[in-house]
């Protein structure tokens, strides 16, 4: 087969957030802009589409209203505590500072004054417990979700007046870089329908193609010991097509430094997606703060699992365990106002900018797609009594692990706290007190639920499982993205996004204070295209 041969002045490798960005500020500069994807069509966008929308800023007008003081210094002093950074860290180090110092005014202004609006208040996330966390909130909700952040972007790029400069080619995989003379001189790949081959000549070239979440090989290749081993069973919450493979070509054939790959940010309560999209396709909840955590022997963690407050330590308590997956125990009356999934496609209300619709559910709850889960989720069991609850859940796993008078003690032992309204402790108890101080956490936390409690059946597991996300590392990247070897910048390669750590090879460090995935895309993708344009 022949061949088809291009000619541009940038390739971008991969349309997702980071991808569309740099295309978008590159026709802004009249580039002519060859931007390919694996994916079809209607999955321009990648990740971000599915997202949730949340994005780490600092001293926002949406911190004050909610009544909170941010500064840089302070968003650097947490990051710095969270990253748990090391002293040959010298990129990601650099690259946290540029993007606490440029994410307001690069980012939050920049896509504001392209359309995109967020939500008043902001949420508190990763808060911290073994190293401290974010100490204002500072995940700001697009509204719309990633899906509209996309849509608003993409509809930028469509309607360009430089729009002829662009050309989008989907299933098209890149497999090589080209160089000619010691510069990158292009792109040559696979036309996946066909398996024809393409090669697309030009001066630069830009790798944005995600992480390594999307290989659940490679995600146990790369794993951190410090978590242990890992999980037989990881669910797939990142791309498919997120593999890695252009990391191997930069590495093996480029020389360009790959780093930090065993850190990512993982999540520790995954279900199987009930209608998939792709093979293993898992979804992140976030767990309900009232439920009660279990391993899967059906022993209450001790101390107790929260979320809200450091991921990583959640996913390294339950990796710990012989068997790594755990339960989530709960009842209806939890789960009508606490339930939710992480995405746009479970945030209807959000991402459709149904305003009604998103007051009726966060006052009432979100009834409907608790019943969702129950009836369609294979993770999920109900039963109006403790008993029946344990056989449902050893049936589940075809074992009978759960001791059923262990289990049933637990439970009667943590809503005995509740009913004496003695919550010390029991740090769930506390940290639910503390939580509810804030009302954006108040608004979305029961006060002191019992889990038995026959006015709010039926009971609830959900047996949950570590799931694949976002990769921390990457290719080794200096401020202008441009890919590093040990000792020089590989002319014309840039890399972006989660292929690039969200920025030198991993901004984050250890851990993500959140929101700083789509965020970090942004400015990866603004600062790449500005870096080929200065020339
Ligand atoms: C459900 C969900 C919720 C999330 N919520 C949030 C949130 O609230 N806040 C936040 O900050 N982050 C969130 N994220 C993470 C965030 O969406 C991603 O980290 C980010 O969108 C990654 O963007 P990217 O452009 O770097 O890569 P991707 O979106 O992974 O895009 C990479 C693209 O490259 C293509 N590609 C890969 N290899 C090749 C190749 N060889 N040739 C051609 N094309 C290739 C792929 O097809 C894909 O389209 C969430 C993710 C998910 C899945």
């Amino acid at each position: 087969m022949q061949e088809a041969t291009f000619k541009t002045d940038v390739v971008v490798v991969g349309g997702g957030l980071a991808g569309i960005v740099a295309a978008y500020e590159l026709l802004e500069k009249n580039k002519k802009v060859i931007l390919i994807d694996r994916d079809v069509p209607e999955r321009f966008g990648g990740l971000a589409k599915e997202s949730f929308g949340g994005m780490f800023f600092v001293n926002t007008p949406q911190q004050r209203f909610s009544g909170f003081k941010d500064s840089t210094e302070l968003a650097m002093k947490d990051w710095q505590s969270y990253a748990g950074f090391n002293d040959n860290d010298k990129w990601p180090v650099l690259w946290a500072e540029q993007y606490i110092n440029l994410c307001k005014d690069e980012v939050y202004r920049w896509l504001r004054k392209r359309g995109v609006g967020f939500f008043p208040i902001v949420h508190w996330v990763e808060r911290g417990r073994e190293h401290p966390g974010n100490s204002v909130p500072r995940f700001h909700m697009v509204w719309g979700t990633g899906h509209g952040l996309v849509k608003t972007l993409v509809n930028r790029l469509t309607n360009h007046s430089n729009n002829a400069g662009l050309t989008r080619l989907f299933r098209h995989k890149a497999t090589d870089i080209e160089v000619s003379n010691g510069y990158v001189s292009g792109v040559s790949g696979v036309c996946e329908p066909d398996g024809s081959v393409f090669r697309i000549d030009s001066e630069c070239v830009i790798v944005a193609t995600g992480g390594i979440g999307g290989s659940i090989q490679k995600v146990k290749e790369n794993w951190d010991s410090e978590l242990g081993t890992p999980p037989e069973v990881i669910l797939n919450g990142s791309h498919q097509f997120a593999t890695g493979e252009l990391h191997d070509v930069v590495k093996n054939t480029l020389d360009a430094e790959v780093t930090h790959l065993d850190t990512m940010w993982l999540y520790a309560a995954g279900v199987h997606h009930h209608r998939p999209q792709r093979p293993n396709h898992g979804l992140s909840l976030i767990p309900p703060k009232s439920a009660m955590w279990f391993n899967a022997s059906g022993e209450r963690f001790m101390p107790p699992l929260i979320s809200g407050f450091d991921t990583r330590y959640l996913v390294r308590r339950i990796c710990q365990q012989q068997e790594q997956y755990s339960w989530q125990v709960l009842n209806m009356k939890i789960a009508v106002k606490e339930f939710a999934v992480s995405g746009s496609e479970h945030n209807a209300a959000i991402r459709n900018k149904n305003i009604f619709q998103f007051l009726n559910s966060t006052l009432f709850g979100n009834k409907a797609l608790v019943e969702e889960f129950i009836t369609e989720n294979s993770d999920f069991v109900v039963a109006s009594t403790i008993e029946e609850l344990v056989v449902k859940m050893n049936n589940l796993t075809g074992n009978e692990l759960i001791d059923g008078d262990k289990f049933a003690k637990a439970i009667l032992a943590y809503d005995a706290k509740i009913e004496t309204g003695d919550i010390h402790g029991d740090e769930q108890l506390e940290k639910i007190n503390y939580l509810r101080q804030y009302r954006g956490d108040r608004i979305r936390t029961c006060n002191y639920q019992k889990i038995w409690d026959k006015k709010a059946l039926p009971l609830i597991a959900i047996r949950e499982f570590i799931l694949s996300r976002k990769s921390l590392g990457g290719i080794l990247t200096d401020l202008d993205c441009r890919v590093l070897t040990k000792t020089a910048y590989i002319p014309g390669l840039y890399a972006i996004g989660e292929a690039a750590g969200f920025g030198g090879g991993g901004m984050h460090g250890l851990r993500s204070l959140e929101g700083t995935f789509l965020g970090g895309c942004v400015l990866n993708g603004r600062l790449a295209a500005k870096a080929i344009i200065k020339g």
